[in-house]
């Protein structure tokens, strides 16, 4: 028999909407404690924080303090000075491409990124290639996302210095061995930036265990409010790094012709931080840490088996990725014959299931599979089964209101 989810009831949005929600992996709705968060911010610790030598400021700064504290314990960094805020994954990894990138690579160096990136872990190194003059290289995968140890020694080179990889991938759930690329890396002296906005949802992080030098992710994927995200960098490669963005907030002092820039993270924290959100965020983690990553993956996992063999049983259904529910972390993008993505989002909208169509920030991945586009259904631990059996309900209903038989 079912359990009822216990989770459910935290969570506003899906309490009054009776919307089937399985479009985690673009952003998670939010629990009431974070919307408290971020609002007792508000009411109670608003001033701008950093510049402030009043009491309020000065409290505001202690908050964002301790939310950057906070972070550091999540991904277990071994400094706070290493975590930076940004608004997103995007600004984090372009933060990394225009200051790292920019300051460090060469002509005829070789950055190498996975067939599988998002256009946030891709666009910015295309970027850095024009305009450094290095090489952007593929590393591939096999059709079920899975990077062999052969493609791997295949794609790097003794020019390889930058390797950016997404930690779980935001098309094929699959997650990508960041510990067994971090060491290559390193016996190169290549350094490797990883996304993680589709792992910090779902799984524990250790960037010392792990090895990475860059790490990014996004509040709004695990449950915090939007405009904030995280960039973790290494102490040694983040004091050498030029700035980002300059201006206030990020400096020791100026003059007519120049600037000392503040210590590391303030350096590229330039302009007010969103501190409301850096709040909101650190209470979403405290909730993911009391609700604890086994219980997120045992729902998940229940859940993703029950949709992966039920959308198995339906005719012309085509699920990209592995045969594995477990090698999914909740994100099912599928295909159905003769129908366009954009029609599947459209029926299950009409029967109140929210999924994601299109190329998912994805195309070269699409590309590579020959796969135009496809339907990407999510979940996370406060789906359902009813929510499963209506999706694999409606589902299976589809290509028959398109006109087809059996
Ligand atoms: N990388 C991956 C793997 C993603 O799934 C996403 C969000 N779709 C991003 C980067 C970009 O995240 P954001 O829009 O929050 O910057």
């Amino acid at each position: 028999m079912e359990d009822k989810n216990p989770y459910r009831e935290n969570f506003p949005l899906l309490k009054e909407n009776p919307v089937i929600y399985l479009d985690s992996a673009a952003t998670a709705q939010k629990p009431s404690c974070v919307l408290q968060a971020e609002r007792d911010f508000y009411e109670h610790s608003y001033a701008n924080p950093m510049r402030g030598f009043y009491a309020l400021s000065m409290e505001a700064t202690k908050r964002l303090e301790e939310a950057r504290d906070e972070v550091r314990r999540f991904i277990n960094a071994p400094s706070s000075d290493e975590i930076i805020f940004t608004r997103n994954t995007t600004e984090s990894l372009n933060l990394v491409a225009y200051s790292y990138g920019l300051s460090r690579l060469k002509a005829g160096d070789e950055i190498l990124v996975s067939i599988m990136e998002h256009h946030s872990n891709l666009l910015p190194w295309q970027m850095a290639a024009e305009k450094t003059g290095a090489v952007l290289r593929f590393l591939e995968c096999e059709a079920d996302g899975r990077i062999t140890q052969e493609r791997l020694e295949a794609a790097f080179t003794d020019r390889t210095r930058l390797v950016a990889v997404a930690h779980v991938s935001n098309v094929l759930g699959c997650e990508n061995p960041i510990r067994q690329i971090a060491a290559m890396a390193r016996e190169r002296g290549a350094v490797v930036v990883v996304d993680a906005a589709q792992s910090a949802p779902h799984m524990p992080i250790d960037v010392q265990e792990s090895g990475v030098d860059f790490l990014a992710f996004s509040g709004h994927k695990l449950m915090g409010p939007m405009g904030i995200g995280v960039l973790y960098g290494r102490r040694e490669l983040l004091e050498e790094m030029p700035p980002f963005l300059t201006g206030g907030e990020m400096i020791d002092s100026v003059t007519r012709t120049g600037a000392v820039f503040a210590p590391v993270p303030h350096k590229f924290e330039a302009g007010t931080v969103n501190a409301a959100g850096a709040w909101g965020l650190m209470e979403a983690i405290r909730y993911l840490k009391r609700v604890g990553f086994d219980e997120v993956h045992r729902r998940e996992l229940a859940l993703t088996t029950m949709a992966l063999e039920g959308l198995k049983q339906i005719p012309h259904v085509h699920v990209l990725g592995s045969e594995r529910p477990e090698e999914h972390c909740g994100i099912l993008t599928f295909t159905i014959d003769g129908v366009h993505p954009h029609d599947v989002s459209a029926i299950l909208d009409a029967d109140g299931i929210a999924v994601r169509a299109g190329h998912h920030c994805a195309q070269p991945l699409f590309e590579y599979l020959k796969v135009n586009s496809a339907a990407r259904a999510s979940i996370y631990f406060y789906n359902t089964r009813e929510e499963i059996e209506a999706f694999l309900k409606s589902t299976a209903g589809i290509r028959r209101k398109m006109g087809y038989g059996e």
